[in-house]
């Protein structure tokens, strides 16, 4: 059975998934040790049938960190002014070390095509990039492309960490016994996407349920979601932040939708997870005392698959992002 998607509205180009950062949070599992970037003609491909939909309205090149490979920003940059897509980047400025190299590269990706920047700031980047940075990249982002083209994911986070005087950089361990419990709770209420690493990095910071609470849920609304998609150098499509699952290739899902017979994994999801994980336990997995939510139970047993019985499934790609997870 294949069920057609909502043609994509707006999403993310991942140029890579090398970062320098290599957050306890990342999403995508990236970080300094994936090696491999986007094929420019691959770029292009994925550029002109994101805008064949014709619903495409707003592209952000992001990774892993776009800025590690300066030169293949502005040439996809370059790519995107030409099919005519609106598009940002997203940093979390490691390059913004001084005024004048931070301003220079602003200038040259402006040129380059690119109309807006987000800045990422919160605690977790604070152990590799000095807070410095970010607000070096905020104030010339500013000059540059203008306020209102400018954005921080999250502010809150921004002022958080000033008004408690952070300078330089400092690790996650130190930065949370500087501020009190709750209002570290409060700030990863609103900031956290809870899928990816962070439901095994920052686990004992949630509440956890016994897995029937979720058995019942299923991922169809998940896969359909047009809104903030993202085609990876691989040409992975992947929808609603969900880490490691790819509902196809990109030409394949754009033409004919999600391949439910070939994508088992995907089939038994849009169901419910309840299906997933008695499947699973056939196969040995065990189940947990406690899950944070369904992404927990289905990142959980997808690990199990991939990681400890190293089967292969078309859907779980990257492979590299279940070989890197903590
Ligand atoms: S969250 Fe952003 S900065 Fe952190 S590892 Fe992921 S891509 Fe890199
Ligand atoms: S349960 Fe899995 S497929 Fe469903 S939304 Fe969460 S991560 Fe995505």
């Amino acid at each position: 059975m294949k069920i057609k998607i909502p043609p994509p509205v707006s999403g993310g180009l991942i140029i890579s998934y090398k970062c320098n950062s290599g957050c306890i949070h990342c999403l995508y599992n990236c970080g300094n040790e994936w090696n491999e970037w986007i094929d420019v003609k691959d770029a292009e491909r994925y550029l002109k049938l994101l805008k064949s939909t014709g619903t495409f309205r707003s592209l952000h090149i992001t990774g892993g960190e776009p800025f590690m490979n300066f030169d293949l920003l502005c040439e996809i940059a370059r790519i995107c002014k030409k099919t005519g897509i609106p598009t940002f980047v997203e940093t979390n400025c490691f390059w913004a070390v001084d005024d004048e190299k931070t301003e220079r590269r602003l200038k040259e990706i402006k040129k380059s095509g690119i109309e807006s920047i987000l800045i990422s700031c919160s605690p977790f980047y604070l152990e590799k990039i000095p807070f410095e940075n970010f607000k070096r990249c905020l104030r010339i982002s500013e000059d540059v492309f203008g306020k209102e083209n400018v954005m921080v994911y999250t502010r809150e986070g921004c002022d958080w960490i000033e008004s408690i005087g952070i300078k330089g950089k400092i690790s996650f361990h130190d930065f949370i016994k500087k501020v009190p419990h709750e209002s570290f709770i409060k700030f990863l209420k609103n900031y956290i996407v809870p899928k990816g690493k962070c439901l095994y990095t920052l686990e004992n910071f949630f509440y956890k349920y016994p897995a029937e609470k979720f058995l019942k849920q299923n991922c169809i609304a998940d896969f359909l979601n047009p809104y903030h998609i993202h085609v990876d150098l691989y040409g992975n499509y992947i929808t609603s932040f969900c880490g490691g699952i790819s509902i196809g290739k990109i030409e394949e899902v754009l033409r004919d939708g999600i391949d439910f017979d070939r994508k088992i994994i995907l089939k038994m999801l849009s169901r419910n997870i309840g299906e997933f994980l008695q499947w699973a336990e056939k196969l040995g997995y065990k189940r947990k005392d406690g899950y944070i939510n369904k992404c927990h139970i289905c990142l959980d047993i997808r690990r199990y698959l991939v990681v400890e019985k190293n089967m292969e499934f078309e859907e779980l790609q990257p492979a590299g992002f279940y070989k890197r997870l903590p």
